[in-house]
């Protein structure tokens, strides 16, 4: 008789899992609360789904906040070898020039289709619909509309995901099933920035503070656009600042970013550009040093109104513009999520030291990275590693 293998979570690394231990004897089921599975890869997809990147692996892993930890499966399972196995799926990809890695027609549900019938035709068994309730040594409570069941395996997998964008079913209540020091508590990641404006602002929402550098701490500068939101900022940029600004938080100090909104001028040719010149009004002079009405309505809502007709003390403003945040979005909100099961929780194969039949993979892990396909890349990564964590185990 094969063994039984019980996955919770349909999502990227649940279903990674599972590919790897349909290549040998197991009976293999996934338990997926929600009616389908992979409801937030496919959201992933709905704006062109980045899977992985194609930079330098060194550079990619440093992406990683703990990237020791997850450089062994990611170096393996990498950009490359996602494109191949979309590649098996009749799935073609290609490196755009930013150098992320995108599935030809951008989307994730024929990757999704492709990839669920191939598991289903190696005789893994989906149970959509089936909420995991509880968990006890290798015993699962599962609950599938108004019936409740118990039922042993000799191994489990959790792939439950973190706790945003719960209406797509990673909503964390796995976290009961686990101690607290067992998982570092969560916090928004790729989100947007709080910042109380005043009624000036209004113009401005939806529009872009086009190609300026930005940064908490100077030796971490990033490069972009970054979009004016009625809450305060968004975009990709913020999000990589997002660990800086984690690290502030923690620290208990202010919230504060720092913009160069001119990053081609040097403070010197700014400041001549600034001078004061009798027949020009100020925005007249500022637009001619290259700012646009976006930026121009940022520094007058910034700056202190005195300074305004002194170029050197603007040209500094332009050059260092320090803008003090009030808090981060609701982490419901946020692409993803910092903090989870910890690394010291798991061994190498990724399970649970103080219950060995049970391993993790996937966002619920004590692991962050920016967008950019990084995200994905280790979700699938770990959901590898997990399924060889179990081979192994069960073998
Ligand atoms: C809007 C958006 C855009 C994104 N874009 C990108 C992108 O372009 N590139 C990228 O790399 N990443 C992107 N991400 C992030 C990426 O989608 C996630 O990191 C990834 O889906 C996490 O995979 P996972 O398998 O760990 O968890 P999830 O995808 O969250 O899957 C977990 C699954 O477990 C199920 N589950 C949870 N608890 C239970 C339970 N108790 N019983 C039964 N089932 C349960 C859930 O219903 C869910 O289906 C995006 C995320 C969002 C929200």
């Amino acid at each position: 008789m094969s063994k039984r293998v019980a996955i919770i979570g349909a999502g990227p690394a649940g279903l990674m899992a599972a590919e790897v231990l349909s290549q040998y004897d197991y009976q293999i089921e996934i338990f997926e609360q929600k009616p389908s599975a992979a409801r937030k890869f496919l959201m992933a997809g709905k704006t062109g789904l980045n899977i992985s990147h194609a930079e330098p692996i060194d550079t990619f892993i440093q992406r990683y906040d703990h990237a020791m930890w997850l450089s062994p499966w990611v170096r393996h399972w990498d950009a490359k070898w996602i494109q191949s196995w979309m590649q098996g799926l009749g799935i073609g990809s290609y490196v755009g020039s930013s150098g992320r890695v995108f599935p030809i027609e951008m989307k994730a549900a024929p990757l999704l289709r492709a990839w669920l019938k191939r598991l289903a035709d190696d005789g893994v068994k989906f149970h959509y619909r089936h909420r995991c309730i509880n968990l006890s040594n290798n015993q699962l409570t599962i609950q599938n509309q108004n019936q409740q069941f118990n039922a042993t395996y000799d191994a489990i997998i959790l792939a439950c995901g973190a706790v945003s964008w719960s209406q797509l079913g990673s909503d964390g209540a796995w976290q009961q099933w686990l101690s607290e020091h067992q998982i570092e508590p969560f916090q928004a990641s790729n989100a947007g920035v709080l910042k109380a404006w005043s009624p000036f602002m209004q113009d401005c929402f939806g529009q872009p503070l086009k190609r300026v550098d930005a940064w908490v701490n100077a030796e971490n500068k990033t490069h972009g656009d970054i979009v004016i939101t009625h809450y305060g900022f968004e975009s990709g940029v913020i999000y990589k600042l997002g660990r800086d600004l984690r690290d502030q938080k923690s620290q208990k100090q202010a919230l504060n970013i720092h913009l160069d909104l001119l990053p081609d001028m040097t403070i010197e040719q700014l400041e001549k550009k600034l001078q004061a010149n009798k027949k020009q009004s100020l925005t007249n002079v500022w637009r001619k040093a290259g700012l646009d009405s976006v930026k121009i309505n940022l520094l007058r809502e910034i700056t202190d109104k005195n300074i305004w007709s002194d170029a050197k003390q603007m040209a500094q403003q332009i050059k260092q513009l320090n803008i003090s945040l009030d808090g981060f979005r609701p982490i419901e909100e946020a692409i993803s999520c910092a903090g989870g099961v910890k690394q010291i929780a798991l061994s190498a194969q990724l399970q649970l030291r103080s219950n060995p039949y049970v391993f993790c993979c996937g966002e619920m892990l004590d692991w962050d990275a920016p967008t950019g396909g990084y995200l994905l890349t280790a979700c699938f990564a770990t959901g590898r590693a997990a399924g060889a964590g179990v081979h192994q185990y069960l073998a």
